[in-house]
């Protein structure tokens, strides 16, 4: 996935946040936490450019491994579950739910180690073919990327909508 990761992250907060009104964290605050979750896992992309010199594909990275997402997702919901202040525990949740939405949609059209650390075996939905050398044209010109423009296009009507409720 290339530009759908921030507004699916948008729409899954938004629609939440109606939900967990009553605990009291604004909704900037939970929006920003839930944004920065949805592309969190990305963020192992300095590591690759910078460091690891782009020897080995980003999705096997741990960063990328859904087992960690799940862990992290899960104590973010005992905890929501169990501590008597509710607000940080809320702000881990959103922001663990939308990484590990990060780990679904980057599944659909790219490798996912679903099994990682255990089995070191990639996983996709759909194989989007190397035809073009830039790699990004891959994505962009495959049919896959018209799920990317609906995402974009709710996400935007999903904004759109919270501004005119504000100005009205
Ligand atoms: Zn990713």
């Amino acid at each position: 996935m290339i530009v759908a990761h921030l507004p699916a992250g948008y729409i899954v907060s938004t629609l939440l946040f109606h939900r967990f009104k009553k605990y009291g964290v604004p909704r900037s605050v939970f929006l920003r936490a839930g944004l920065l979750g949805s592309i969190a896992p990305d963020l192992d992309m300095i590591y690759f450019y910078g460091f690891d010199h782009r020897a080995h594909p980003h999705h096997s990275y741990f960063s990328h491994f859904p087992s960690v997402w799940l862990l992290l997702l899960t104590l973010a919901i005992l905890c929501f579950q169990h501590c008597r202040q509710k607000k940080l525990p809320l702000l881990a949740l959103i922001f663990t739910c939308n990484g590990m939405l990060h780990m679904l949609l980057d599944y659909i059209a790219s490798n996912i180690y679903w099994l990682a650390p255990f089995v070191n075996r990639p996983f996709a939905l759909i194989t989007v073919p190397s035809v073009y050398q830039d790699w990004w044209l891959n994505f962009l010109l495959h049919r896959s990327f018209a799920l990317e423009i609906l995402i974009v296009l709710w996400a935007a009507y999903l904004w759109r909508k919270q501004c005119m409720a504000r100005s009205s």
